[in-house]
């Protein structure tokens, strides 16, 4: 089952994706990750496309879909991936088909996050970082060190008002459009709509997983 997630930033698609991958047993892939073992391999193919990555420059669709076409050829990704952070435009959902439809499967469920302005920022601007093992919290949980590996929790420079209207900006202009991109293609397409800013991951996740089972997608196991 391949499955992507929809979201804008702070809609905890990363969070959501990684719980999911594990409970529908798929691979998760993170772009960022795939970006990050090229980087760090300069004997592989693409190592001179990714440089740009870190002139801080923004990727073009076309290195980014290079990218996820070399990466998910990797047998880990033949029995079905769950797409972190990709596709984010519309060319990249039309290289996205190509590549899987060259290898007889398609996009089978979209996820899509609906999460309310008010929400995104509560959420983004409360949000604290874990530099060693990339684990993010809530301000309101009242951490000052990483409850899992003890570093001193940080907040992104870039988490801050200015830079999320920039960001939300720039998923309604070239983001949003996949929802009616996928709404109207052969994929299961789920809409959660998150309006409370109390939820839990876990209450998102369980959430997820209601609707998936109402909607005949999964099995009720336990
Ligand atoms: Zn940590």
């Amino acid at each position: 089952m391949n499955i992507i997630m929809l979201g804008p930033p702070g809609s905890g698609k990363g969070t959501q994706g990684g719980l999911l991958a594990e409970q529908l047993q798929v691979r998760h892939l993170s772009t960022g990750d795939l970006f990050r073992e090229i980087l760090n391999d300069p004997s592989h193919p693409l190592y001179p496309q990714v440089q740009v990555v870190k002139e801080g420059k923004l990727v073009s669709d076309e290195v980014v879909n290079l990218v996820v076409e070399h990466g998910i050829q990797k047998p880990e990704y033949q029995e079905g991936v769950l797409f972190d952070g990709y596709p984010r435009t519309i060319a990249q959902a039309e290289a996205l088909e190509h590549i899987l439809t060259s290898t007889g499967q398609k996009v089978d469920l979209v996820i899509d996050l609906d999460v309310s302005r008010e929400v995104l920022f509560v959420r983004i601007l409360g949000r604290q970082v874990c530099p060693k093992c990339k684990q993010t919290y809530h301000k309101k949980q009242g951490f000052q060190a990483c409850p899992a590996c003890g570093e001193a929790l940080v907040c992104r420079s870039d988490d801050n008002e200015e830079t999320i209207v920039k960001r939300l900006q720039e998923y309604d202009a070239k983001t949003a459009p996949l929802r009616d991109y996928y709404r109207n293609s052969r994929a299961e397409y789920i809409t959660l709509s998150i309006s409370d800013a109390s939820l839990s991951p876990d209450d998102v996740n369980q959430q997820i997983m209601e609707v998936l089972n109402q909607r005949g997608i999964i099995q009720d196991e336990i």
